[in-house]
């Protein structure tokens, strides 16, 4: 079988666990070399060592300018020019709106949404030397409708999506290509606790009536993350199991 992403050179971010890890394994399976990154240091070095020869570990902050400008330098240096970047790094809670500071709030614009913003500044030239390239910008479903509770996070997510489509217009000429992905609820660290044992309960009302596992966001990302999506730039990818839909599970009316 042919590997869908022979000769790539990736960046993930927070890839030490969840989705990010999945991505990176998949991208390493697919013929990638790639780049994990994450503030995790103890996660981070596990997860290398998992992925194998082809797969690094450096420890990075992606609100740091500073920290972005070494990591493209390190990614060069060790595999080449950087063809794929996945703004995966992200972090989350529920808060009323009501009760949120402005020093958490400016914390999660820093993670989410200027650690993004960074990302697609700094893999530019590297991917002008690869000659193209494709990133993948990790929103949320609580980018595309509003959810209650999500206020700061859900600002973030809704910023990256509008922010993917500016970028997907400014770097087309430079043969790269933008797209956000938008998961519904995915079973790692990030989903809150499920403090009264409902398990998959919690998702009943959905069509899939479950959360994602990593390794099925990381196939849509690896899609886009590929030549296979050579035509698609600027566009949102939901990935929810439904839920979006809004739908009840009701009974089927009778038989006319
Ligand atoms: P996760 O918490 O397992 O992974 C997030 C990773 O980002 C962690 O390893 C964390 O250490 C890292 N990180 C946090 N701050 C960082 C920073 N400043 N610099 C570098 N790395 C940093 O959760 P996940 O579900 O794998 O999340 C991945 C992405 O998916 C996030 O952007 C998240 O917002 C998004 N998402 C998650 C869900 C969900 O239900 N889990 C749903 C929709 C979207």
């Amino acid at each position: 079988m042919t590997e869908r992403l022979s000769g790539k050179v990736a960046i993930v971010t927070g890839g030490a666990r969840g989705q990010g890890f999945a991505e990176a394994k998949l991208f390493v399976a697919e013929g990638a070399s790639v780049v994990i990154t994450d503030v995790l240091t103890d996660e981070g070095r596990l997860a290398e060592a998992e992925l194998g020869t082809n797969a690094r570990f450096f420890h990075h902050d992606v609100s740091r300018p500073e920290s972005w400008a070494e990591v493209v330098r390190s990614t060069e240096e060790l595999f080449g020019p950087v063809s794929i970047l996945v703004n995966n790094a992200g972090i989350h809670w529920v808060r009323a709106i009501e009760d949120e500071t402005l020093d958490d709030l400016k914390r999660m614009i820093d993670v989410n949404l200027i650690g993004t913003f960074l990302g697609l500044q700094a893999v530019l030239p590297s991917m002008r030397r690869a000659g193209g390239g494709a990133i993948v910008n990790i929103s949320s479903l609580a980018g595309m409708r509003g959810m209650n509770w999500h206020g700061a996070y859900g600002s973030t997510k809704w910023a990256i999506r509008g922010l993917t489509k500016t970028a997907a217009l400014e770097f087309a000429s430079d043969n790269i290509r933008v797209n956000s992905v938008h998961p519904g609820a995915v079973d790692t660290a990030m989903l809150p606790p499920d403090r009264e044992g409902l398990g998959d309960a919690r998702f009943a009302a959905n069509p899939i009536p479950r959360p994602a596992r990593p390794e099925e966001i990381a196939e849509m990302v690896c899609w886009l993350a590929s030549d296979a999506s050579s035509f698609v730039t600027g566009a949102e990818f939901l990935i929810d199991g439904g839920s979006l839909l809004g739908g009840r599970p009701t009974p089927r009316p009778p038989t006319p």
